[in-house]
């Protein structure tokens, strides 16, 4: 297995004390192992949950030829090269029921849309276009072959795999394993995830607050980001800035869960202790990455009792644990989910509506409301105070404003890269 020590050794500039985004995001995905156990479940206990295995079809999907409208089916030899086409009735077909029988030269039938298109027939004329009187009816110029007319497996065919293991079954999926007839289907296990709050500072809610305490807000949040993802959550409470209650919190996670998030403690001034009983533990790197707000994060893997689980020490400011989670942790989790392909989040180019601050070396992530104007066009505005312990700026927000690396202060009306929270899991 490799070690997060090999992974880091093999990169350009790796300085735990001064790391990019995109080298921590590097290494994280470098270090993880997804979950490969699966459980079968009904269909449509998949939604959300990752395919564990290929889907092949056993079907042709549709199984024959049919009408994509209501309208006349005829074969297209049948009508004139030039002006209309006068054809003879020779029956209906509908959804469900076919036309017996063989459409001869010179004839056509009513047909529905999903019905089979009868034999001799290969193309559809839509009713609206057609004079039917009795027996009689009208076709007009211009009808070109095989139009209106679905082809048999052109949405599934027999032996073809239409699905990935690693694909996220969302509801096309669903219906799509439904077309083939599945009532139940292979999935990922869950991935479990257990998390806790350190901080002799902090009060969990519905008890009273003493002077100098503070709600926990981050199990909070967490919670909320990691229900989003389909986790399996184990919340563990808050734990006490105390090395025992720490080592013993650590253990229990480690031999339980696939990946362990903790936020606080992890700042320059409460690192010493953990750090020590992390490497005992397992391999946990401890970085202060060149961003805002989050810069301090630990990330390895420890091991307990058997088990070896993931590792996110994220810092115990509100946004920053949001801000890391979105930008670390969730890509992490869907990985480790067994989601294959890029889990990354879109950006999107507006230009902002205000000047925004801000140093080149470091990426930025302030919170931002993208509006619309009466033209409907959109842009973006940061959501005021931006401080990383203003977890209101996240709760006004609909994106983050991803300033790169390199980039120095935005001037208004300039291009900003936007990551949108609707639709965010
Ligand atoms: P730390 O990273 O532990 O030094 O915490 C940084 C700041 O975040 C301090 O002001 C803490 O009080 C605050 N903080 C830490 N954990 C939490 C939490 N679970 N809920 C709310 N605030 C927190
Ligand atoms: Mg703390």
């Amino acid at each position: 297995m490799t070690t997060l020590q090999q992974i880091t050794s093999c990169m350009d500039a790796y300085d735990p004390d001064a790391l990019s985004v995109d080298q921590a995001r590097a290494v994280v995905r470098a270090f993880l192992t997804p979950v490969s156990t699966n459980e079968r479940v009904a269909v449509r206990s998949a939604l959300g949950r990752v395919l564990g295995e290929d889907i092949v079809s056993t079907l042709d999907v549709p199984a024959h030829d049919n009408s994509a409208m209501d309208g006349y089916a005829m074969n297209h030899a049948d009508l004139a090269p030039e002006g209309e086409t006068v054809l003879r009735l020779a029956g209906s077909a509908f959804a469900g029921r076919q036309f017996d029988g063989s459409v001869a030269s010179g004839e056509c039938v009513r047909i529905m849309t999903g019905a089979v298109m009868p034999k001799g027939t290969d193309t559809v004329v839509i009713q609206e276009i057609v004079q039917a009187e009795g027996e009689k009816v009208r076709i007009p110029a211009g009808q070109k072959r095989g139009q209106n007319r679905r082809l048999a497996g052109e949405d599934l065919s027999v032996g073809k795999a239409v699905l990935r293991a690693g694909t996220p079954v969302g509801p096309a999926q669903l219906g799509l394993m439904a077309s083939l007839g599945l009532a139940e289907v292979a999935v990922r296990r869950r991935l479990r995830v257990a998390f806790f709050s350190t901080g002799d500072e902090l009060c969990s809610v519905g008890t009273q607050l003493a002077a100098g305490e503070v709600y926990d807000s981050n199990r909070y949040t967490l919670y909320g980001m990691l229900a989003r993802l389909g986790c399996d959550i184990v919340d563990m409470g808050v734990v006490r800035d105390d090395p025992t209650s720490l080592e013993q919190a650590l253990k229990s996670a480690a031999a339980d869960a696939d990946a362990v998030i903790t936020s606080g403690g992890v700042s320059v001034g409460e690192a010493d202790f953990i750090r020590e009983l992390l490497s005992r533990l397992g391999e946990v790197a401890f970085w202060k990455i060149a961003m805002k707000p989050g810069r301090p994060m630990a990330f390895g893997k420890i091991a307990h009792a058997g088990n070896t689980a993931h590792f996110f020490g994220l810092p115990g400011n509100p946004v920053a644990v949001m801000v890391t989670f979105y930008q670390f942790v969730r890509e992490a989790l869907l990985a480790l989910s067994g989601r294959s392909g890029d889990c990354t989040l879109p950006l999107l180019r507006v230009p902002s509506t205000a000047a925004i601050k801000k140093n080149p070396g470091r990426t930025e992530f302030q919170r931002g409301t993208l509006v619309r104007d009466d033209q409907g066009l959109w842009s973006v505005s940061p959501t005021g105070a931006q401080g990383s312990g203003v977890l209101r700026s996240m709760s006004e927000a609909n994106c983050f404003i991803v300033l790169e690396h390199e980039r120095g202060s935005v001037k208004p009306g300039e291009p900003v890269q936007v990551q949108l929270f609707e639709g965010l899991i």
